[in-house]
């Protein structure tokens, strides 16, 4: 099942994706300063470009697979 946009301005996208057993949905937000962010444990724990973010870049024709890191401090 594809993503689904929420909103878009200018810079920022927000999707809706779905769990891979389909049980819910997690949120993605694209910009092109802050890269990719997700709301599942594999981004939350692991900074990893998830099979969400993977999913909303296909539909999207993204190329860039970076995710936002928060900075340390
Ligand atoms: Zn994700």
């Amino acid at each position: 099942m594809s993503p689904k946009i929420l909103e878009s301005n200018d810079e920022t996208i927000f999707l809706e994706a779905l769990s891979s057993d389909g049980t819910r949905t997690y949120d993605v937000m694209y910009d092109v300063d802050h890269h990719w962010l997700c709301t599942c444990p594999d981004y939350y724990y692991r900074k990893r470009f998830c099979k969400h973010m993977r999913a909303c870049a296909e539909m999207l024709n993204i190329k860039d697979t970076i995710v936002y890191e928060e900075v340390r401090t």
